[in-house]
């Protein structure tokens, strides 16, 4: 197989943001503090979190990376939740500012893309904030790590916040999928991979520790440096390279292993531009590796 550094495969990768948050400090930078004592009491809250989802223009198709959130969370989550619960802590958590635009079809419609030509959606884990507006994208191959659908199934999963109803809808093409041994040695720390085009452009790999499930996107193609798309393994970039854990995770342990081996590939590719999906820099960070890019 040619190395995909060596061909023009990918042609754009553009971040679209549904809507806006805030958090606590202590949810987002961790904290002394037992979980529910923050939960119920902290009165600060840290203004402008974003809601990232990415859409990657490969010569085969349209490729997203998540889908964000549904605006109708924020115009009524006690029905989008299915509980009064669910709302309450849901308001402790966070508070949204998003509007109807904020919707993935919308997004991509100012990016100049119709979200018809959506091919695949490549789901980081199953979180709500990370799976909007799926009843958009029933056209489109829905690609899920087996293991985030294990969480999605089970009982009272809407305690991890993740919402059955809204993600395994009826006529959706998902598809689930498992890593698989990988030989490039750029990636052999991560033990496997998974291949989404075939040419290696854009392949997934495992980075537990948000969720047991989730997994990153790295984007390889000539004229572009290459792009790590990291979901929630870290709120913030400057949080993994100084092994900062957040308030809230599955596996703390697993956590800190993902951040080491996110940070050896960087060392192995020092050009790779890593980016979390509610880091307030992402967005210019993209930007900036994008000016880099060679149209070829
Ligand atoms: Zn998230």
């Amino acid at each position: 197989m040619s190395d995909p550094k060596d061909l023009p495969n990918i042609r754009s990768v553009r971040v679209g943001k549904t809507g806006e948050g805030s958090m606590h400090p202590e949810h987002r930078y961790g904290s002394r503090l037992p979980l529910m004592l923050w939960v119920l009491f902290s009165r600060r809250w840290i203004d402008g979190v974003p809601v990232h989802f990415f859409a990657i223009e490969h010569r085969d198709g349209l490729v997203l990376f998540d889908t964000g959130l549904d605006p109708a969370i924020g115009s009524n989550p006690r029905k989008y939740l299915g509980s009064a619960l669910g709302e309450f802590f849901l308001y402790r958590l966070f508070r949204w500012e998003i509007g109807p635009e904020d919707n993935v079809s919308d997004q991509l419609s100012g990016m100049g893309h119709d979200v018809g030509s959506v091919r695949k959606v490549v789901f980081s884990h199953l979180h709500f904030d990370h799976t909007g507006c799926i009843d958009h994208l029933l056209h489109a191959q829905l690609l899920a790590p087996r293991r985030e659908w294990q969480a999605l199934i089970k009982p009272k999963a809407e305690r991890d916040w993740y919402f059955r109803q809204h993600v395994d809808l009826p006529g959706a093409n998902w598809n689930l999928f498992e890593m698989e041994p990988c030989d490039d040695p750029d990636i052999a720390p991560f033990g496997s991979c998974f291949d989404v085009m075939g040419d290696r452009s854009i392949v997934l790999l495992p980075t537990p520790g948000h969720t047991a499930g989730s997994v990153s996107m790295l984007l390889h193609s000539a004229g572009m440096p290459p792009i790590l798309l990291i979901s929630d393994l870290a709120f913030e970039l400057d949080m993994l390279l100084s092994d900062r854990l957040p308030g809230v995770g599955e596996d703390f342990d697993a956590m800190l292993d993902s951040y080491a081996r996110v940070r050896a590939l960087k060392e192995r590719l020092p050009e790779l531009v890593i980016l979390p999906s509610h880091d307030m820099q992402t967005s210019a960070r993209l930007a900036g590796a994008m000016r880099k890019q060679v149209h070829l």
